[in-house]
């Protein structure tokens, strides 16, 4: 029994002094989003060097790790998937971009003539971050969108807005829970209804919306219909 637990004891001993250690090298930084403390934090971009060593002093080199990303905060290490993930701070500001555009295709629908519609939609823009946002500014925007496009050709109007609405929904939509994806079409479609029902604009601006949002069709009519009905 006895020269059993001798080696037993030596391999013991010897998985102490031989280890693989890892040497990290930052190869990059940034702001990201740390799963870990659930907020904003510094990283960095470390890539390692593997290497067995004996009591700490390397012997042979064990491959390449990570990258990794390494919260300033927490030092906890992640995949570098986890910078898909916006920042607190890129997500609100792609919020507030996204409830602007989506407020001026719904105006540009539905033209800029109704003041209550002008209203609902600065209101809107305004509790969304833009603090400064006058139902003038929109209007003044919404016209020289419509002057643009329409020097342009008329028929190409409803394609720049599909594009606009496009570019500031799809990075968002897919950071957005579903119920954060339906408030922000209820709030266009709100908007629509401030001065009467749909226009055929109007509904067509806020399928588009609705799609750009991967709200499925079905959905959109529901919730089309729903914000119809007072609550
Ligand atoms: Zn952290």
């Amino acid at each position: 029994m006895l020269p059993v637990r001798g080696r037993d004891g030596r391999a013991t001993r010897a998985a102490h002094i031989l280890r693989v250690r890892t040497a990290w090298t930052p190869v990059g930084d940034g702001e990201f989003y740390c799963p870990g403390c659930g907020g904003d934090r510094n990283y960095q971009r470390l890539t390692g060097r593997r290497r067995l060593t004996l009591l700490g002093v390397p012997l042979l080199p064990r491959g390449t790790a990570g990258p990794v990303v390494e919260c300033a905060a927490c030092r906890h290490h992640y995949g570098t998937d986890v910078l898909d993930h916006p920042t607190t701070r890129r997500f609100s500001a792609m919020l507030r971009d996204a409830v602007h555009t989506v407020a001026l295709a719904v105006l540009a629908a539905g033209g800029t003539s109704s003041r209550t519609a002008l209203e609902t939609a600065a209101a809107a823009v305004r509790a969304a971050g833009f603090d400064g946002c006058t139902e003038e500014q929109l209007a003044a925007l919404v016209d020289a969108l419509a002057a643009d496009t329409g020097r342009v050709l008329g028929a190409e109007c409803g394609t720049s807005l599909t594009i606009e609405l496009h570019e500031a929904l799809d990075p968002l939509a897919p950071h957005l829970a579903p119920a954060g994806r339906e408030s922000l079409l209820l709030q266009a479609a709100r908007i629509a209804l401030a001065d009467g029902p749909y226009t055929p604009a109007e509904r067509d601006a806020l399928t588009t919306v609705g799609a750009a949002l991967t709200i499925c069709a079905d959905d959109v009519t529901r919730l089309l219909a729903a914000a119809r009905t007072p609550s």
